[in-house]
Protein backbone atom coordinates (compact mmCIF):
# COMPACT_ATOMS: atom_id res chain seq x y z
CA UNK A 1 0.00 0.00 0.00
CA UNK A 2 2.59 2.30 0.71
CA UNK A 3 4.68 2.25 -2.26
CA UNK A 4 1.27 2.91 -4.27
CA UNK A 5 1.21 5.77 -2.23
CA UNK A 6 4.49 6.53 -3.29
CA UNK A 7 3.98 6.27 -6.94
CA UNK A 8 1.06 8.77 -7.12
CA UNK A 9 2.78 11.50 -5.27
CA UNK A 10 3.19 14.81 -6.93
CA UNK A 11 5.90 16.88 -5.76
CA UNK A 12 5.09 20.10 -4.31
CA UNK A 13 6.78 22.53 -6.66
CA UNK A 14 5.03 20.17 -10.05
CA UNK A 15 1.63 20.63 -8.34
CA UNK A 16 2.23 24.35 -7.87
CA UNK A 17 2.85 25.10 -10.84
CA UNK A 18 -0.18 23.34 -12.35
CA UNK A 19 -2.33 25.16 -10.14
CA UNK A 20 -4.93 26.99 -11.84
CA UNK A 21 -3.18 30.51 -12.56
CA UNK A 22 0.01 29.42 -12.26
CA UNK A 23 0.76 28.70 -15.97
CA UNK A 24 3.72 32.07 -15.85
CA UNK A 25 5.49 30.03 -13.31
CA UNK A 26 8.56 27.11 -14.09
CA UNK A 27 9.63 24.39 -11.54
CA UNK A 28 12.42 25.67 -9.66
CA UNK A 29 14.92 22.96 -9.16
CA UNK A 30 15.92 21.91 -5.06
CA UNK A 31 19.49 21.93 -6.39
CA UNK A 32 18.74 26.11 -6.17
CA UNK A 33 16.55 25.98 -3.61
CA UNK A 34 18.81 23.65 -1.27
CA UNK A 35 21.76 26.20 -2.17
CA UNK A 36 21.46 28.25 1.01
CA UNK A 37 23.04 31.33 -1.21
CA UNK A 38 20.03 31.21 -3.20
CA UNK A 39 17.64 31.81 -0.65
CA UNK A 40 19.50 35.10 1.58
CA UNK A 41 17.62 37.27 3.35
CA UNK A 42 14.10 35.68 2.47
CA UNK A 43 13.67 34.07 6.24
CA UNK A 44 12.89 37.52 7.27
CA UNK A 45 9.77 37.92 4.51
CA UNK A 46 8.19 34.56 5.29
CA UNK A 47 6.40 33.37 8.25
CA UNK A 48 6.98 29.78 9.23
CA UNK A 49 9.74 30.42 6.64
CA UNK A 50 11.51 26.74 7.71
CA UNK A 51 8.37 24.64 7.46
CA UNK A 52 7.86 26.44 4.35
CA UNK A 53 10.99 25.75 3.07
CA UNK A 54 10.26 21.98 4.10
CA UNK A 55 7.25 21.56 2.28
CA UNK A 56 8.85 22.91 -1.16
CA UNK A 57 11.33 19.96 -0.84
CA UNK A 58 8.56 17.59 -0.18
CA UNK A 59 9.74 16.93 3.76
CA UNK A 60 6.62 15.76 6.18
CA UNK A 61 6.08 19.55 8.07
CA UNK A 62 3.31 18.58 10.93
CA UNK A 63 0.63 21.23 11.45
CA UNK A 64 -1.85 22.09 14.28
CA UNK A 65 -4.45 20.02 12.31
CA UNK A 66 -2.55 17.20 11.87
CA UNK A 67 -1.96 16.49 15.59
CA UNK A 68 -5.72 16.88 16.24
CA UNK A 69 -6.90 14.83 13.38
CA UNK A 70 -3.97 11.96 13.42
CA UNK A 71 -3.38 11.47 16.99
CA UNK A 72 -0.47 11.04 18.60
CA UNK A 73 -0.25 7.43 17.69
CA UNK A 74 0.66 8.18 14.02
CA UNK A 75 3.26 10.41 14.86
CA UNK A 76 5.07 8.01 16.90
CA UNK A 77 4.96 5.33 13.96
CA UNK A 78 5.78 8.05 11.37
CA UNK A 79 9.60 8.10 11.16
CA UNK A 80 9.94 11.27 8.97
CA UNK A 81 8.81 13.44 10.75
CA UNK A 82 10.92 16.11 12.16
CA UNK A 83 11.26 16.45 15.66
CA UNK A 84 8.13 17.63 17.76
CA UNK A 85 7.72 21.26 17.92
CA UNK A 86 5.14 22.26 20.93
CA UNK A 87 1.18 22.37 19.69
CA UNK A 88 1.02 26.09 19.74
CA UNK A 89 3.96 26.72 17.32
CA UNK A 90 2.66 24.89 14.78
CA UNK A 91 1.45 26.54 11.96
CA UNK A 92 -2.26 25.59 10.79
CA UNK A 93 -2.72 24.02 7.16
CA UNK A 94 -3.63 27.33 5.00
CA UNK A 95 -1.01 29.35 6.64
CA UNK A 96 1.95 26.52 5.82
CA UNK A 97 0.66 26.93 2.28
CA UNK A 98 0.50 30.81 1.85
CA UNK A 99 3.69 30.92 3.23
CA UNK A 100 4.83 27.62 0.87
CA UNK A 101 3.40 29.49 -1.90
CA UNK A 102 5.10 33.24 -1.17
CA UNK A 103 8.89 31.28 -0.30
CA UNK A 104 8.39 29.60 -3.64
CA UNK A 105 7.36 32.47 -5.75
CA UNK A 106 10.22 34.90 -3.94
CA UNK A 107 12.51 32.21 -4.80
CA UNK A 108 10.98 31.67 -8.44
CA UNK A 109 11.73 35.49 -9.11
CA UNK A 110 15.77 35.06 -8.12
CA UNK A 111 15.51 31.72 -9.90
CA UNK A 112 14.10 33.14 -13.26
CA UNK A 113 17.09 35.84 -13.86
CA UNK A 114 19.72 32.36 -13.39
CA UNK A 115 20.96 31.40 -17.09
CA UNK A 116 19.30 28.30 -16.14
CA UNK A 117 15.48 29.95 -15.41
CA UNK A 118 16.01 32.78 -18.24
CA UNK A 119 16.85 29.43 -20.24
CA UNK A 120 13.58 28.11 -19.30
CA UNK A 121 11.41 31.15 -19.48
CA UNK A 122 12.75 31.56 -22.76
CA UNK A 123 11.55 28.54 -24.17
CA UNK A 124 7.86 29.55 -22.42
CA UNK A 125 8.20 32.99 -24.23
CA UNK A 126 9.04 31.32 -27.70
CA UNK A 127 5.66 28.98 -27.63
CA UNK A 128 3.49 32.25 -26.51
CA UNK A 129 2.66 31.39 -23.12
CA UNK A 130 2.42 34.67 -21.93
CA UNK A 131 -0.10 35.87 -24.49
CA UNK A 132 0.22 38.48 -27.40
CA UNK A 133 0.74 42.20 -27.31
CA UNK A 134 -3.31 43.41 -27.94
CA UNK A 135 -1.99 46.20 -29.61
CA UNK A 136 -2.49 46.12 -33.57
CA UNK A 137 1.07 47.59 -34.58
CA UNK A 138 2.73 45.10 -32.26
CA UNK A 139 1.41 41.85 -34.75
CA UNK A 140 0.83 39.72 -31.88
CA UNK A 141 4.21 40.15 -30.30
CA UNK A 142 4.58 37.88 -27.58
CA UNK A 143 4.35 39.15 -23.74
CA UNK A 144 7.53 39.08 -21.02
CA UNK A 145 5.62 38.64 -17.13
CA UNK A 146 7.03 41.80 -15.48
CA UNK A 147 6.74 42.77 -11.55
CA UNK A 148 5.73 46.39 -11.05
CA UNK A 149 7.66 46.26 -7.79
CA UNK A 150 10.19 43.86 -6.57
CA UNK A 151 7.98 43.73 -3.15
CA UNK A 152 5.34 41.18 -2.56
CA UNK A 153 2.06 41.80 -2.02
CA UNK A 154 1.68 44.83 -3.75
CA UNK A 155 1.04 44.42 -7.47
CA UNK A 156 -0.12 41.46 -9.17
CA UNK A 157 2.01 39.85 -12.43
CA UNK A 158 1.78 42.61 -15.31
CA UNK A 159 3.21 41.49 -18.97
CA UNK A 160 5.56 43.72 -20.76
CA UNK A 161 5.83 44.25 -24.86
CA UNK A 162 9.30 44.72 -25.90
CA UNK A 163 8.16 46.11 -29.42
CA UNK A 164 5.97 48.96 -27.66
CA UNK A 165 7.65 48.84 -24.40
CA UNK A 166 4.11 49.10 -22.67
CA UNK A 167 3.03 47.05 -19.92
CA UNK A 168 -0.50 45.60 -20.06
CA UNK A 169 -2.86 43.46 -17.53
CA UNK A 170 -3.48 39.70 -18.52
CA UNK A 171 -6.63 39.57 -20.26
CA UNK A 172 -7.49 36.40 -18.45
CA UNK A 173 -8.55 36.57 -14.55
CA UNK A 174 -6.83 33.79 -13.57
CA UNK A 175 -3.42 35.98 -13.17
CA UNK A 176 -5.41 38.96 -11.30
CA UNK A 177 -4.24 37.81 -8.19
CA UNK A 178 -0.73 36.16 -9.41
CA UNK A 179 2.13 38.74 -7.46
CA UNK A 180 4.09 40.94 -9.45
CA UNK A 181 6.79 40.38 -7.24
CA UNK A 182 7.15 36.32 -8.17
CA UNK A 183 8.83 37.47 -11.29
CA UNK A 184 10.41 40.94 -10.25
CA UNK A 185 11.39 44.05 -12.18
CA UNK A 186 14.53 42.86 -13.61
CA UNK A 187 13.45 39.88 -15.40
CA UNK A 188 12.40 41.05 -18.99
CA UNK A 189 15.32 43.28 -19.12
CA UNK A 190 17.63 40.67 -18.56
CA UNK A 191 15.57 38.16 -21.29
CA UNK A 192 15.58 40.56 -23.72
CA UNK A 193 19.69 41.28 -23.39
CA UNK A 194 20.44 37.42 -23.04
CA UNK A 195 18.50 36.80 -25.88
CA UNK A 196 19.25 39.26 -28.95
CA UNK A 197 16.48 37.81 -31.18
CA UNK A 198 13.88 39.17 -29.07
CA UNK A 199 14.87 42.73 -30.11
CA UNK A 200 15.15 41.65 -33.71
CA UNK A 201 11.79 40.45 -33.97
CA UNK A 202 10.54 43.74 -32.90
CA UNK A 203 12.80 45.93 -35.48
CA UNK A 204 11.26 43.43 -38.05
CA UNK A 205 7.21 44.72 -36.74
CA UNK A 206 8.64 48.44 -36.50
CA UNK A 207 9.78 48.66 -40.05
CA UNK A 208 6.77 46.09 -41.31
CA UNK A 209 4.43 49.20 -39.82
CA UNK A 210 6.98 52.24 -40.17
CA UNK A 211 4.76 54.05 -43.19
CA UNK A 212 1.11 52.82 -41.39
CA UNK A 213 0.90 55.01 -38.51
CA UNK A 214 -2.78 55.43 -37.50
CA UNK A 215 -4.67 58.16 -38.25
CA UNK A 216 -7.65 58.86 -37.98
CA UNK A 217 -9.83 59.98 -41.23
CA UNK A 218 -12.56 61.56 -42.28
CA UNK A 219 -14.12 60.73 -45.93
CA UNK A 220 -10.83 59.92 -46.42
CA UNK A 221 -9.20 63.45 -45.49
CA UNK A 222 -6.91 63.12 -42.25
CA UNK A 223 -7.89 65.36 -39.71
CA UNK A 224 -6.01 68.40 -38.74
CA UNK A 225 -3.85 67.75 -35.50
CA UNK A 226 -4.54 71.05 -34.14
CA UNK A 227 -8.06 70.09 -34.22
CA UNK A 228 -10.61 69.02 -31.11
CA UNK A 229 -11.05 65.62 -32.64
CA UNK A 230 -7.77 65.71 -33.73
CA UNK A 231 -4.66 62.45 -33.16
CA UNK A 232 -3.93 64.63 -30.35
CA UNK A 233 -2.69 62.05 -28.01
CA UNK A 234 0.07 60.98 -30.65
CA UNK A 235 2.96 62.44 -27.72
CA UNK A 236 1.87 59.31 -25.97
CA UNK A 237 3.68 56.94 -28.01
CA UNK A 238 6.29 59.45 -29.29
CA UNK A 239 10.08 59.04 -28.30
CA UNK A 240 12.43 62.03 -29.00
CA UNK A 241 14.52 61.56 -31.91
CA UNK A 242 17.01 64.09 -32.73
CA UNK A 243 19.52 65.93 -30.39
CA UNK A 244 16.73 69.17 -30.14
CA UNK A 245 14.12 66.88 -28.58
CA UNK A 246 15.81 64.77 -26.51
CA UNK A 247 16.78 68.11 -25.11
CA UNK A 248 13.84 69.55 -24.97
CA UNK A 249 12.44 65.99 -23.45
CA UNK A 250 14.95 66.88 -20.77
CA UNK A 251 13.55 70.00 -19.75
CA UNK A 252 10.09 69.21 -19.90
CA UNK A 253 10.46 66.13 -17.40
CA UNK A 254 11.78 68.30 -14.39
CA UNK A 255 9.85 71.28 -14.99
CA UNK A 256 7.67 73.43 -17.61
CA UNK A 257 9.69 74.73 -20.74
CA UNK A 258 9.15 78.37 -20.19
CA UNK A 259 10.59 80.13 -17.68
CA UNK A 260 8.76 81.12 -14.40
CA UNK A 261 6.66 84.72 -13.18
CA UNK A 262 5.71 87.29 -15.99
CA UNK A 263 8.03 85.75 -18.62
CA UNK A 264 5.73 82.60 -18.87
CA UNK A 265 2.50 84.44 -20.30
CA UNK A 266 4.57 86.23 -22.74
CA UNK A 267 5.73 83.15 -24.00
CA UNK A 268 2.61 81.57 -23.67
CA UNK A 269 1.23 84.38 -25.65
CA UNK A 270 3.95 83.98 -28.69
CA UNK A 271 3.14 80.05 -28.86
CA UNK A 272 -0.50 81.25 -29.47
CA UNK A 273 -0.04 83.35 -32.17
CA UNK A 274 2.40 80.87 -33.80
CA UNK A 275 -0.11 78.18 -33.46
CA UNK A 276 -2.94 80.56 -35.61
CA UNK A 277 -0.04 80.73 -38.29
CA UNK A 278 0.13 77.04 -38.63
CA UNK A 279 -3.06 76.98 -38.73
CA UNK A 280 -3.86 79.28 -40.84
CA UNK A 281 -0.96 78.32 -43.43
CA UNK A 282 -2.61 74.69 -43.74
CA UNK A 283 -5.57 75.84 -44.45
ZN1 LIG B 1 3.25 45.96 -27.92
Amino acid sequence: MASEGEEDYVPWIRQFCKLFGHDYFVAVSHEFIEDDFNLTGLSSQVPYYKEALYTLLDYQVDTIEDVKNGGDSNNKNNNNTKPGKPKHELPNRVILDSSAELLYGLIHARYIVTKAGLTEMAGKFERNEFGSCPRYYCDSMHLIPVGPLDISGQETVRLYCPCCNDTYVPQSLRFLNIDGAFFGTTFPGLLVQMFPEIENQCRIRLNKYKNEEFGLRLFGFRINEKSMSGPRVKWLRAVPETADEIAEYDKCELRLPWGEGDDADEEIEDDEEDDDDKTMASE
